[in-house]
């Protein structure tokens, strides 16, 4: 069977090619480096010891689209490709729109013209806005977002419902996402970004490096158990296992579903940077800051479902993800 995977430099879809490749699949990736790095794709070959084809580009170039699937006999697609900061999709809203929904939709069109039909697609359980209940099953209802970076993981989820409605051939998983963490363990790939980041943990390890000087913690007045926000962490080596159980899933069914992928536990930001210092041995500095607009008190899963339906369910604990993101941000600052 051969996979494309789009955006599979990236965070996430770097780990999942790992995957692939070591459940030996054929992996085709594409990639324009907007958010990675091109030594990614030698790192993953390192890892698995394995060869990949890979297209440098953007998903929304359907000429190149088109040659990747008259050079390559693509059985299935993991759609990563996306931006995906919330801060930046409020200040950039237009380009936010532009991009993952282009994408999109240039991808299912080139697939439909190849009779490719089989895609699994990376959603969030930003879709599901301020949940109305824990833990979050994924038959609430989404759609109320906070920022447009939400709102396109909702517009796709129903474009690709809407494509399923018209052509029930399609196979479609969505997988929501709660919050990926950690590294490979090899401390080859990780996630590392160059700007001042924006989701916790690598702002926690970049103060650990003494990159930062010291954390913001969004508030401690939430009704959570010492007032910081709670989420459920998830080591992304687990999420990138629950692709390759998504994509038995859309080679096997026809049909469209959505799967949560979390632990099912979860873990408050003091939490977090505790069991950081402790299984790090590093000093972590934070002070409380006012709440952070658009967040929620708590967010995490009801994993019952994927662990039915995909036969998946989460490993790696707590003191994994904390001390694989260190590593991988220790390894890569001295090989740099
Ligand atoms: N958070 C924080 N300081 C930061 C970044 C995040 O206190 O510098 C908190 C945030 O308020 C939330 C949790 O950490 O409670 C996870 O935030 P992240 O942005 O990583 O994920 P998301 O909010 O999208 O679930």
């Amino acid at each position: 069977m051969r996979i494309l995977v789009t955006g599979g430099t990236g965070f996430i879809g770097s780990h999942t090619v790992v995957e692939l490749l070591n459940e030996n699949y054929e992996v085709v990736v594409i990639d324009d480096f907007s958010n990675s790095k091109p030594d990614v794709v030698d790192k993953i070959k390192t890892i698995t010891n394995k060869e990949f084809k890979f297209y440098e580009g953007n998903v929304c170039d359907k000429e190149l689209l088109q040659i990747i699937f008259k050079e390559n006999k693509i059985d299935a697609v993991i759609h990563f490709a996306g931006f995906k900061a919330v801060g930046e999709s409020v200040q950039k809203p237009l380009m936010y729109y532009r991009n993952n929904l282009d994408s999109t939709l240039t991808l299912c069109e080139v697939m439909n013209a190849n009779n490719v039909k089989n895609i699994v697609f990376s959603s969030s359980a930003t879709v599901y806005g301020n949940p109305k209940g824990l833990p979050i099953k994924e038959t609430f209802p989404t759609g109320e977002t906070t920022n447009p970076y939400g709102a396109t993981k909702v517009m796709i989820e129903r474009i690709l419902k809407d494509i399923y409605i018209s052509d029930n051939t399609w196979n479609i998983a969505l997988l929501r996402y709660f919050n990926p963490i950690g590294a490979h363990k090899s401390g080859l790939i990780g996630e590392n970004p160059n700007d001042i980041p924006n989701n916790l943990m690598p702002y926690i390890v970049k103060v650990a490096t003494k990159e930062l000087k010291e954390l913001n913690i969004f508030g401690n007045d939430y009704d959570t158990v010492d007032g910081t926000g709670v989420r459920d962490y998830i080591h992304v080596v687990d999420l990138a296992k629950g692709h390759i159980k998504a994509i038995e899933w859309v080679l096997k069914n026809n049909g469209i579903d959505a799967f949560n992928l979390g632990t099912g536990n979860g873990y408050s930001v003091l939490e977090l940077v505790n069991a950081f210092k402790k299984y790090n041995n590093v000093d972590v500095p934070y002070k409380i800051v006012g709440r952070r607009e658009g967040d929620i008190g708590s967010c995490y899963a009801d994993v019952s479902y994927a662990k039915e339906k995909l036969g998946w369910e989460s490993k790696y604990d707590i003191e994994d993800m904390v001390k694989d993101s260190y590593n991988f941000v220790k390894n890569s600052t001295l090989h740099m």
